[in-house]
């Protein structure tokens, strides 16, 4: 999607908040920080898009303009195997992310899948393609074609979202953008990437099974992440030296496999934090 690593916050950094930001100045300030990308955060939304057309396509000017990438993080609310109605309303709120999606020209809806629960871990997992298909046809049938679908790595075991998981999704439904967490995958696996070759384990399979482009497009979320046995407990910002994963280390597997992904950080610190990881990259690209 993006023709060069592109860095943003998940959400309207505090300090614009402080400043008194409309959310359509949002995209000139990141600008401004030398931050091109913007995943709105759509996450307490219900089955209606929760702001106005208007408001959406205003944001969406403002990021076409200032050479903004928009994604939309969709409702928390959502369980692809759960109770059947549950199931129905989760369709429902991930069709209004996709409906504001499509006016704010973002290019994908990222969400999480939903929970095991009691039933069986490939069950599952076939009723949230059958849903996810599901919403795919919806979309369409409304018109919607340019907004990618975007499930993501989970951090928890109890979550649908392993890799293998994603990636056989991204093989099986049309119009899906692969989302890897890797922050997410790190705790789900109590500390997975130690050394840069893990990290190049993960883009080699990627590779292995969706091919190149796949792997130069791909849409992050990183930050600094605390686990217990049961995987994800809490995000940290970058200079937590206490916890993993070292994004110098992913940066590194960015140049070799000249990716060009969207990253967005989920530190406390977003902005901040977005800008230390483009230098980051910069750094090693240009060394
Ligand atoms: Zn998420």
């Amino acid at each position: 999607m993006a023709n060069h690593p592109r860095f943003g916050p998940a959400g309207v950094p505090p300090l614009f908040r402080v400043l008194g930001a409309r959310l359509s100045d949002v995209p000139g300030l990141l600008r401004e920080e030398g931050l091109d990308a913007f995943e709105y955060q759509a996450v307490r939304w219900g089955q209606k898009p929760q702001m106005k057309q208007e408001d959406s396509e205003k944001l969406g000017a403002q990021a076409r303009k200032n050479d903004v990438l928009l994604s939309l993080h969709g409702s928390y609310y959502v369980n692809l195997c759960g109770k059947k109605e549950v199931v129905e309303a989760s369709k429902r709120r991930l069709i209004a992310c996709a409906t504001a999606a499509d006016w704010m020209g973002a290019y994908v809806v990222v969400f999480h899948m939903g929970f095991y629960g009691r039933l069986e871990k490939s069950y599952a997992f076939r009723t949230c393609i059958n849903a996810l298909k599901d919403i795919i046809e919806a979309m369409n049938s409304l018109g919607i074609r340019k907004v990618k679908l975007g499930p993501e790595t989970m951090g928890r075991v109890f979550q649908v979202g392993s890799l293998d998981e994603i990636l056989t999704i991204c093989e099986e439904v049309e119009q899906t953008q692969l989302v890897i967490d890797w922050s997410h995958l790190h705790a789900r696996h109590q500390g997975r990437f130690r050394k840069a070759d893990d990290f190049r384990m993960v883009v080699e399979e990627v590779e292995r099974r969706l091919g190149t482009e796949a792997v130069r497009n791909m849409h992050c979320h990183f930050s600094k992440i605390e686990y217990t046995d049961k995987g994800e407990r809490r995000h940290h910002i970058l200079d937590e030296a206490r916890y993993g994963p070292d994004f110098h280390m992913l940066a590194e597997v960015i140049a070799e496999f000249n990716m060009r992904p969207v990253i967005i950080c989920e530190t406390p610190l977003l902005d901040v934090d977005a800008v230390k990881m483009r230098d980051t990259l910069r750094e090693i690209i240009e060394k």
